[in-house]
């Protein structure tokens, strides 16, 4: 039967790849978008370049004028109708264009600002195309930067590049051997696509103006030829529905619509849809279909055409009652009279519940929020990443509620998790002031990265405020051996030598005695550490390969103590140890671990009964 269904399949039933672009802000990917747009035919739409929802639709009459330039004698053979190019760069789309942990985009254009290589969201960009295997192609944008650089408008690259001077050729060559260094130790072989002799292994990189148009017939003519390599032929006919929810918006006259990306299928006017909800799956039908008017002299703003049906690739608004908690990023399912209503809605309303397995079991976490769920994937992904558990997760604005949520951490003791990581939403002012009140941390960034990183270095501080805090209780093993007697009582001073562990200030010291008759132990405490000397030289920690000949050690008792005296509280034969107890161990292992020597354990292990410490 689908042999059939093929065979009848002519050039209409085929699908255009669908592209997005992303990068750092500021490397131009929208004045890139812009310039792909424009054209030189005369008359009609623009030459039949259509503006859709969200994206913009190029046919292929249009590709091959643009690609003109570097193909004079029309040599390129197109294989699918067009291409579809995502309007919203950055990665919010990118990560929303998604299904089941692949993506539903088909090539990517990376934006690299030649001037200044790779930058913080190229780096996340790259990890967010790595993660769903999208392919993706480098534009090494703005080179009409370039000193000296002398503009061919909408040139091909190689030939612009020819007819520069040497120096400015230079510069390019020097900038484009360090992007290719920056790109290797992402662990990514580039090479300009001139030279890519794998498409498969290395990235191309194309060298492009957003300002002069030079390089984007190089760019798009490589989009073309690696989306018809890389898909597959089957994948670009027209089959199983696939479609996904970009944005959530009201609309004057409309109510809530959704727009969103037919990737694969047919959506008709009337359709049963369902697709995933804040509060529980949405069931409605479909009322209109839309696409913005014609391009025209006078653009009347806000008016549609209506569709009876669509078909993919492309962007359309659905206009349909019931949409107020629908969630940017769900998958849209149509439900025919063959379907199971049910299982769809499951179906669709899995999309949210897989990401409940990014929780910790533990139940200790920060909360997370974000615009979609896409964005909200790819955040929970970074932060699995960077090892930081999360407890609860949401989606759209901040209200009290999910500062509350955050707050169960404050009594479970969890300062550092008392957090709301927010990605790309609106924070209620209420919810806001709530959190100032409870003590709840708010950390609200436009891209992942930074709202990750700003939560790391408060996480940091506040452990670094702790172990300044924990310090003083925190007593590390030591076992002395008196030497000498420089005072008797308080001060008591000592020289000792150290036996066993090291000597630090504020260390509390005694001694064991052990009754003659009863053999039982007790405990006396001397006071603590309050000046270390070697040679006359103050130290704050002395070990045992430092102590040379002996270490002076002042001790010192808190004045709630009682002071102690040498010869008739403690006596030279008497070791002296460092006074631990439970807690003083359980500070070292919360916060200093990893400083605690296999022999400084050993000794504590060796300490323990004299202490009574299981
Ligand atoms: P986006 O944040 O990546 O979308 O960047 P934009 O497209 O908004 O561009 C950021 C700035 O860089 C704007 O001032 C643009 O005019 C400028 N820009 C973008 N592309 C080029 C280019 O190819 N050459 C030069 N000289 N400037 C560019």
């Amino acid at each position: 039967k689908k042999e059939a269904a093929q065979a009848e399949v002519n050039k209409d039933d085929l699908r255009s790849p669908i592209c997005c672009i992303l990068g750092h802000v500021d490397t131009g990917k929208t004045k890139l978008l812009d310039k792909i747009r424009q054209t030189n035919v005369q008359g009609g739409e623009a030459g039949g370049i259509t503006q859709q929802i969200g994206a913009t639709y190029f046919p292929v009459e249009v590709l091959k004028e643009k690609i003109a330039p570097i193909d004079p004698e029309e040599k390129q053979v197109f294989k699918t109708p067009g291409l579809l190019v995502i309007d919203t760069p950055g990665h919010e789309s990118f990560t929303n264009l998604r299904t089941r942990g692949s993506s539903l985009c088909n090539i990517a254009v990376l934006v690299v600002d030649i001037m200044h290589g790779l930058e913080q969201q190229t780096l996340e960009s790259i990890r967010l195309l790595r993660d769903k295997k999208t392919p993706f192609i480098v534009a090494l944008n703005k080179i009409d930067r370039l000193y000296g650089w002398q503009a061919t408008p909408n040139g091909g690259f190689r030939d612009s590049l020819a007819k520069q001077n040497k120096s400015t050729q230079n510069e390019f060559d020097t900038r484009l051997q360090a992007t290719i260094v920056a790109f290797a130790e992402q662990g990514l072989n580039a090479v300009p696509y001139y030279n890519n002799k794998n498409f498969a292994k290395n990235v191309s990189l194309v060298p492009t103006s957003a300002h002069t148009g030079e390089g984007i017939p190089d760019m798009l003519q490589l989009l073309v030829q690696l989306t018809q390599e890389r898909m597959a032929a089957s994948l670009m006919y027209l089959s199983e529905l696939e479609c996904t929810v970009l944005e959530v918006k009201v609309i004057e006259g409309l109510g809530t619509t959704i727009d969103v990306i037919l990737s694969n299928g047919v959506l008709r006017e009337g359709d049963k849809i369902v697709l995933c909800g804040l509060n529980g799956p949405i069931v409605t039908n479909v009322r209109a279909l839309l696409t913005p008017e014609p391009l025209k002299e006078m653009r009347v703003k806000g008016a549609y055409v209506h569709h009876k049906l669509v078909k993919a690739a492309l962007g359309v608004k659905i206009s349909a009652p019931g949409l107020e908690k629908a969630i940017s990023g769900s998958r849209l399912l149509v439900c025919t009279d063959d379907d199971d209503e049910e299982e769809l809605k499951d179906d669709v309303m899995s999309d949210l519940k897989d990401l409940q397995r990014w929780i910790s079991t533990s139940g200790k976490g920060v909360c997370v929020q974000a615009s979609t769920l896409g964005s909200l994937e790819a955040l929970l992904e970074f932060l699995k990443q960077g090892k930081i558990p999360v407890s609860g997760i949401d989606i759209g604005p901040v209200f009290k509620s999910s500062v509350r949520r955050a707050s169960t951490m404050l009594d479970k003791g969890h300062t550092e998790y008392a957090c709301l990581l927010c990605f790309d939403v609106e924070i209620d002012k209420e919810a806001e002031k709530l959190a100032g009140e409870m003590g709840v941390h708010i950390f609200s960034k436009m891209t992942i990265y930074n709202l990750v990183d700003d939560y790391k270095a408060f996480y940091d501080n506040l452990m670094e405020a702790r172990i300044k805090d924990a310090a003083p209780t925190a007593v590390w093993p030591c076992r002395l051996k008196t030497l000498a007697v420089f005072a008797k009582r308080e001060p008591i001073i000592l020289g000792c030598e150290i036996l066993d562990g090291d000597l630090r200030i504020g260390t509390p010291l005694c001694v064991v005695k052990v009754h003659p008759e009863t053999k039982k132990r007790e405990v006396v405490s001397l006071g603590r550490v309050t000046s270390l000397e070697i040679n006359h030289k103050p130290k704050d920690i002395v070990t045992r390969k430092e102590q040379g000949a002996g270490v002076a050690v002042r001790i010192e008792c808190a004045v709630y103590e009682q002071s102690k005296t040498y010869g008739r509280h403690f006596e030279e034969k008497d070791e002296i140890y460092s006074m631990i107890s439970r807690t003083s161990i359980d500070t070292l292992k919360e916060h200093f671990w990893e400083k605690v020597s296999t022999d400084q354990k050993k000794l504590i292990k060796a300490l323990k009964p004299l202490f009574n410490i299981p």
